[in-house]
């Protein structure tokens, strides 16, 4: 049973509230996380919480249980000229960049013209509801390293350089 301090995998689809997928672990390796520490959104990890290997369901989160609201002072538009050296610059082209406070925040090309280019810096699933389909396919207890640094070791996590 899905419980705090496991190593969880499964396999999911995401889709919007018009049906488009979003995402999908189908073709690939199921994802693994370890339960309780906060790495998926919160929407998924309760909803995942006392599974059991086998379990199939859909599950819908709200954008606050998800990637959070959208902040429109997150959008803003930039002269051109300061991207000079950034060379060929489209639409969905995504930088990384220092927020005011220190934090690292990726930033979205969400529209472009001669003169100016405007950034979102909400994530892009920010105001989606989220329709997950689950199969929980294994849960293991998790190692105390992984329980040390709060993530899954490979071979289908997290790998250490
Ligand atoms: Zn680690």
């Amino acid at each position: 049973m899905i419980t705090n301090d496991k190593v969880v995998a499964i396999d999911y689809t995401l889709t919007d509230e018009t049906g488009s997928e979003l995402d999908s672990s189908k073709g690939g390796e199921p994802l693994s996380y370890l339960h309780g520490h906060g790495n998926i959104i919160s929407g998924l990890e309760s909803a995942l919480d006392g599974r059991a290997v086998g379990d199939a369901f859909r599950v819908t989160i709200a954008p606050a249980d998800g990637y959070g609201e959208r902040d429109e002072s997150l959008v803003q538009e930039v002269p051109k000229e300061h991207f000079e050296d950034a060379g060929e610059l489209e639409v969905g082209m995504e930088f990384q960049v220092q927020s005011e406070d220190g934090d690292e925040m990726i930033m979205t090309i969400v529209d472009l013209d001669d003169e100016s280019v405007t950034l979102d810096g909400n994530h892009p699933l920010a105001g989606v509801t989220l329709n997950f389909d689950i199969m929980v396919m294994n849960v293991r207890d998790a190692s105390q390293e992984e329980l040390d640094h709060s993530h899954v070791h490979g071979p289908d996590g997290h790998h250490h350089d």
